[in-house]
């Protein structure tokens, strides 16, 4: 059975410039006509479809947050939520690349990057040509970051870095350019490692890219473990200050995390316009479902949901336009990313409960949006992760 998206009106409710209402109806007419009906088979095939990256990026979807002196056109992370949740409305893995492109790839550059290394690197990413991969975790470090292993070595003017990565998006698709590699340069006075982070081109020899890793969540979005062996890139490869790279790549994650949001409200809207759709028109003892109360009542608190999450969505989104104190921004990001994700996954839980058996069939999408509703509770930091900084900003010991 294959329901379509596209029935149901726009229902987004927070305020917008026009340059961001444009942007959405926009986005949406991409998804819908270039995206929605592919995805089954780029689902199936676990494959990125390049094309559509191209794609994207003609829109100015990889540019969002770019000023335009860098080819971008400036509209902020509430365009960029924008134009991740209308993606991520048709398909969670599309969305998720560009989330992760822009978010973590265009932004760690913008906002550290010297003007040598953003006009290197920048004009293809922000124009959808390259995408750029941001490697923090590893093996044996994810949510304790700081225990990573990787090395990165100052020999004769070149980082030498050796190590490896585990689960980075974008990092090994044929129009990958860059992957920006946090990784250890010493060890600070206190004993606590000192963390940089280095970019590094991926055709620099010693750069191994692991075949693809076979997930239940994001199948046609591109994840990969990495090997570094003896990868050597000039010393000017650092990204912002030596020993703070650590710093900055949570900082970047803060933003990341509103992406993540932002894709779980999408997902949370398709959830409620299938099964509004479905209810209304699915009969069992004698009238159409959506008629039951314990139908109905499931249904209207996943719009409870949505709107709650997206209102926390734009709501961190706007803090960051306007340049807030990093703290209420962190905060902020973390309470929508927490939020929106668990409600996504909930939303999926209940939209698979209406459909009954369809619910669980692959040739409809509730099946793949429950699959990668999973992950939202995992990447960019998992739910207890951002408990734990909530926790710790409202002065808690927390450990
Ligand atoms: C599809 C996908 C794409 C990803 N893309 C990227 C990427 O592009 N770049 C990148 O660097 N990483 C990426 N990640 C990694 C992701 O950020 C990590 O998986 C995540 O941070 C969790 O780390 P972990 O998997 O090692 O779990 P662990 O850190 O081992 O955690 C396991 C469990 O223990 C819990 N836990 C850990 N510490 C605590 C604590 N102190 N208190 C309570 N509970 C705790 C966690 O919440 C989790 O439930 C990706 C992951 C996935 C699945």
């Amino acid at each position: 059975m294959v329901v379509n998206l596209g029935g149901m009106p726009n229902m987004h409710t927070s305020p917008e410039n026009p340059g961001h209402t444009k942007l959405r109806d926009a986005v949406r007419e991409f998804a819908d006509r270039e995206i929605a009906p592919h995805i089954a088979r780029w689902d199936r095939e676990s494959r990125l479809p390049v094309e559509v990256v191209h794609q994207m990026g003609e829109l100015g979807l990889f540019g969002l947050t770019a000023p335009e002196e860098y080819g971008g056109s400036d509209l902020g992370l509430t365009g960029l939520s924008i134009a991740v949740e209308e993606i991520g409305r048709v398909d969670q893995s599309v969305g998720i690349t560009l989330g992760a492109g822009v978010g973590l790839g265009v932004g760690t550059l913008l906002a550290y990057g010297t003007e040598e290394q953003k006009q290197t690197w920048l004009p293809d990413l922000v124009a959808g040509r390259r995408l750029g991969a941001f490697g923090l975790t590893e093996p044996g470090a994810g949510s304790d970051a700081n225990a990573m292993s990787t090395t990165a070595e100052l020999v004769d003017g070149q980082w030498v870095i050796n190590g490896a990565k585990q689960f980075i998006t974008n990092s090994g698709t044929p129009i990958t350019s860059l992957c920006t590699v946090a990784a250890r340069t010493g060890t600070l006075p206190d004993g606590r490692p000192e963390l940089s982070a280095i970019l590094v081109p991926t055709d620099t020899p010693g750069f191994i890219v692991e075949p693809l890793h076979d997930k239940m969540s994001w199948r046609s979005c591109d994840t990969h473990a990495l090997r570094f062996e003896d990868v050597r890139v000039p010393e000017a490869n650092l990204l912002g200050e030596r020993g703070n790279g650590f710093k900055q790549l949570m900082i970047s994650l803060n933003t990341g995390r509103v992406a993540v949001a932002a894709l779980a409200t999408g997902c949370i809207q398709a959830m409620l316009e299938l099964s509004v759709a479905h209810a209304g028109v699915r009969p069992t003892f004698g009238g159409p479902i959506g008629r039951k109360q314990g139908v109905a009542f499931q249904i209207a608190d996943v719009e409870v949901m949505l709107q709650a999450s997206r209102a926390l969505t734009y709501r961190a989104a706007a803090l960051k336009d306007a340049g807030a104190p990093l703290d209420e921004f962190r905060r902020a990001s973390s309470v929508a990313k927490l939020y929106a994700t668990e409600s996504a996954v909930t939303a999926t839980r209940i939209a698979a409960q209406v459909f009954g058996g369809y619910g669980v069939m692959e040739d409809g999408p509730i099946a793949r949006f429950y699959r990668d509703a999973k992950v939202l509770e995992i990447g960019e930091g998992t739910s207890e992760l951002q408990r734990m900084l909530i926790a710790r900003g409202l002065g808690l010991p927390v450990e």
